[in-house]
């Protein structure tokens, strides 16, 4: 596992946030895109080496609604690049770790993506990305 690809913010308005994160950053959004499986809108800023995802729900079973429902707005995951998400995939679930799905599956920002439940982290939803070439 490497360095820290992105850190996913959960938010309620998506056009809002985006405004108030390219006021923080002084810099525009790169991408913007709906993940039409998890039923989110995100949107991406470019920091150096890492990025900031920010991430809306498009209705209300989406998974981010029921976190912000639970928590609020603010910091939903930490994403870590990986050169081979499926042998990683297998070694953390071999090391106890509770995965969420089954296997890595097409998320945004041209990435294969696979998630562990933050029961088996201390608290943080962990990511594991790796570009799809
Ligand atoms: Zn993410």
């Amino acid at each position: 596992m490497y360095k820290i690809e992105h850190i996913g913010i959960a938010v309620k308005n998506i056009d809002e946030a985006t405004l108030l994160y390219a006021k923080l950053f002084n810099r525009n959004a790169y991408k913007t895109e709906i993940v039409e499986s998890e039923a989110v809108s995100t949107v991406f800023f470019q920091n150096g080496e890492s990025k900031i995802e920010l991430l809306a729900a498009n209705n209300e079973t989406s998974a981010i609604a029921k976190f912000i429902d639970k928590k609020g707005e603010g910091i939903h995951h930490i994403a870590f690049a990986v050169d081979d998400i499926y042998k990683e995939v297998e070694r953390l679930k071999g090391e106890g770790f509770q995965a969420i799905s089954e296997a890595p599956k097409k998320g945004a920002d041209n990435k294969l993506v696979f998630f562990f439940h933050p029961k088996s982290t201390n608290g943080v939803l962990v990511e594991l990305c790796q570009e799809i070439q």
